[in-house]
């Protein structure tokens, strides 16, 4: 009896290098020192991003709300230094073009995922820069809530948005949200934008943090956003998630590894 032969034709996803793009750096920027220190640790790794908060959308008003316009100054100042682009989050509609002039990159979070005229501002504030727009999905965000919403900046005429998964609302208490890995692949087949995954929100404990990123990287993600600090248990914000550099520096390497194998 012969057998019959299965041909299983896998979607191209182009020519993947056995380097990834990583947007590490801290939670908040709460100083000058603090976010130098991770800056330095991501140069010498030879990464090109770094991330950090300067407007915190924390759900208990008591909690730090990040130091604003002196931490954009601090990410411009550290990325000059250490040659590193710089990506923060914008909140409100209103900080837009400050947050524009100061950064490379603009992220909108979780909480603002269908905040219409939050997303049409930065598609406007970005159009001539074409600075990149990381945006987040909500949590409670389908994907094609997400790819819809994404047009409101695009629209505006800035293409250069990057897409990114960072673990949804279940009942699942485990983990601080259940990353939707498929995601990933999904936005493949439905999307010609880049697909990041956050690793550190969904995990909320730094335990956590490798084995999500080793399974984002495996499973074909274009970047991960990995929270970085370089003393967690002090730390202004999400101190349980973030890794120390030295953390950061051993998991840089493994992804590598795996990323040159996929
Ligand atoms: C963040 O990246 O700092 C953040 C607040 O993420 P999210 O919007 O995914 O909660
Ligand atoms: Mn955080």
């Amino acid at each position: 009896m012969s057998e019959q032969h299965i041909e299983t034709k896998l979607p191209d996803y182009g020519t993947r290098t056995d380097e990834i793009t990583i947007y590490a750096g801290p939670c908040s920027v709460e100083s000058e020192e603090q976010f130098f220190e991770v800056a330095e640790c991501i140069h010498d790794l030879g990464l090109s991003w770094i991330r950090g908060g300067a407007y915190k959308p924390r759900t208990n008003p008591h909690s730090f709300q990040g130091l604003g316009e002196e931490a954009l100054k601090i990410m411009k100042a550290g990325g000059e230094k250490y040659g590193l682009k710089t990506l923060t989050e914008v909140m409100d509609s209103e900080h837009c073009e400050l947050v524009h002039s100061y950064v490379d990159g603009l992220q909108v979070g979780a909480r603002n995922f269908q905040n219409f005229s939050l997303l049409k501002n930065i598609g406007k504030v970005t159009k001539d820069s074409r600075k990149m727009v990381l945006f987040k999905r909500g949590f409670a965000g389908t994907i094609a809530e997400w790819l819809a919403a994404t047009d409101y900046i695009t629209m505006e005429g800035n293409d250069n948005v990057v897409l990114c998964e960072r673990g949804l609302r279940t009942f699942e208490t485990a983990t601080r949200f259940t990353l939707d890995i498929s995601a990933v692949p999904v936005i493949h087949k439905q999307s010609l934008l880049p697909i990041c995954v956050d690793v550190s929100h969904p995990a909320g404990v730094r335990d956590l943090v490798p084995s999500l990123a080793r399974a984002a990287v495996a499973v074909g993600a274009d970047s991960i956003m990995i929270e970085v600090h370089p003393n967690p248990p002090a730390a202004l914000s999400d101190g349980p998630q973030q890794l120390t550099p030295a953390q950061f520096r051993v998991l840089v390497e493994e992804l590598r590894e795996i990323a040159a194998v996929f």
